[in-house]
C-alpha cells in the first residue's frame, strides 16, 4: 500500500518520516512517497537515511502542483500532511505565501485524494487556530479565533479538511498540536534560535515581557500521536495533541541559558510580536482516552538532549542562520 506523506524535509515531517519507516512493515506500507517543495526550510539533508530506503520515493514539487497531487495520491492508501509554511514572524513580514500554501495547497491535496480514493487522510494543524486563552484549556470543539496570518491560513486549511470530509465523505482525521521541540527544526524559530545564539555567544532576542506561555511536546511524543491517528483516528475528528508541560518563554530561556552554561546577562528584551498570543492550552483528554496517547518523553530529559543535538550538529545549522543573517 502507498502512503504520502508531505512536507517531510521540515523539521516534524523529516521525524515522523523515519518514525514511519520503522512502522511501516507493520502498517503494510510499502510505497512510501515523500513529497516536499524544498522551500528554505525542508532541506534534503534531513532525509539522508530515509532516501536510503529502496521502499521511499522522494518527489520535489509543490502541494498546489496539481498534476503532481493527482499522481502521488492517485490509488493511495493515506496521506499524512504536514507541508506549511510554519513561522509566524514571516507571516507577519509576508503573509500571501501563507495562504497560498496552507490553504490552497491542502485543498489541492484535499481534492486529489478525493479523487484519487484515498483511504485516510490526516491534517496536521496547530493549537494556535484557537487563539490565546487566560485560564483553563481548549478542547475540540472550541471556537477558532486565530490571530496571525500563519494561524489563520491554517484554521482555513483545517476547516476546507473537514469540509471535504462533510461534503465528500473523505476519511479526513485533523490533529492540532502544541509546540514542538527537538532535534533538526530551523533555527528561526525561539528554541534552536536561542541555543545556537548562546553556543556562539550572542544574546537571545526576548519578545515583550517573555510572560507569554507555551506548551511544549518533544516532536517524538507528536510524531507517537499522528500516527495512533493515523491507524485508529475516527473521521471527521479533531485530536488535540499536548502533554501538559506549560512555560513561559521566560522560563524556558533560563532553562535554556542554565543548559548552555550562560546567565541573565544574555538576554536582550525587545519589542513584542504584533498580536502575540498570551497562552496556549489544549485538553487533550480525548486522544488520550480513544487512541491511548501519552506523551513519552520527559521534558528535562528532552531539552538536554535537545539542546545536545545543536551542540553537536553545527554543520546543520550553521549554513541555514548564515542564509539568514
Ligand atoms: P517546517 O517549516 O520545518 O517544515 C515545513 C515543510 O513543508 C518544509 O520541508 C517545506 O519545504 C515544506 N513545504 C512548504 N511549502 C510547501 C509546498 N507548497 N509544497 C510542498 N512542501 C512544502 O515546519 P514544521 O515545524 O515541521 O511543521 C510541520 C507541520 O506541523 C505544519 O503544518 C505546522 O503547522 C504543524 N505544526 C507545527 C508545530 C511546531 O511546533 N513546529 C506545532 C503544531 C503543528
Amino acid at each position: 500500500m502507498r502512503v504520502v506523506i508531505t512536507g517531510v524535509a521540515g523539521f516534524i515531517g523529516s521525524r515522523f518520516t523515519e518514525i514511519m519507516l520503522e512502522r511501516a512493515e507493520q502498517m503494510d506500507y510499502d510505497d512510501i512517497v515523500l513529497l516536499d517543495a524544498l522551500t528554505y526550510s525542508g532541506r534534503r539533508e534531513n532525509l539522508v537515511n530515509a532516501l536510503l530506503d529502496s521502499r521511499v520515493t522522494f518527489v520535489e514539487a509543490s502541494i498546489n502542483d496539481k498534476q503532481v497531487t493527482d499522481d502521488l495520491l492517485r490509488g493511495a492508501h493515506a496521506v499524512v500532511h504536514f507541508a506549511a509554511e510554519s513561522h509566524v514572524d514571516n507571516s507577519i513580514d509576508g503573509a500571501r505565501v501563507f495562504y497560498e500554501t496552507n490553504v490552497l495547497g491542502t485543498q489541492q491535496l484535499l481534492e486529489s485524494a478525493r479523487e484519487g480514493g484515498v483511504e485516510r487522510f490526516v491534517h496536521v494543524s496547530t493549537d494556535e487556530v484557537y487563539g490565546s486563552i487566560t485560564e483553563g484549556s481548549w478542547r475540540e470543539d472550541h471556537l477558532l479565533e486565530p490571530n496571525s496570518p500563519y494561524s489563520s491560513a491554517k484554521a482555513g486549511s483545517d476547516l476546507a479538511a473537514l469540509a471535504y470530509h462533510r461534503t465528500f465523505a473523505l476519511n479526513v482525521m485533523v490533529t492540532r498540536c502544541s509546540n514542538n521541540y527537538g532535534l533538526r527544526q530551523f533555527p528561526e524559530k525561539m528554541l534552536p534560535l536561542f541555543v545556537t545564539n548562546l553556543i556562539d555567544g550572542k544574546r537571545v532576542p526576548l519578545y515583550g515581557d517573555g510572560l507569554h506561555v507555551r506548551e511544549w511536546l518533544h516532536v517524538d511524543d507528536h510524531c507517537q500521536a499522528i500516527m495512533l491517528v493515523l491507524e485508529r483516528g475516527r473521521p471527521g475528528e479533531i485530536y488535540n495533541i499536548g502533554g501538559d508541560t506549560e512555560l513561559t518563554n521566560i522560563e524556558l530561556t533560563h532553562r535554556l541559558l542554565k543548559l548552555c552554561g550562560q546567565d541573565d546577562s544574555m538576554i536582550e528584551y525587545g519589542t513584542d510580536r504584533l498580536g502575540h498570543d498570551r497562552r496556549y492550552s489544549v485538553d487533550w483528554s480525548k486522544i488520550k482516552n480513544e487512541l491511548g496517547y501519552e506523551p513519552r518523553v520527559d521534558f528535562d530529559g528532552g531539552l538536554e538532549g535537545t539542546v545536545q543535538w545543536y551542540h553537536d550538529h553545527e554543520e546543520w545549522w550553521r549554513p541555514l542562520k548564515d542564509r539568514r543573517g
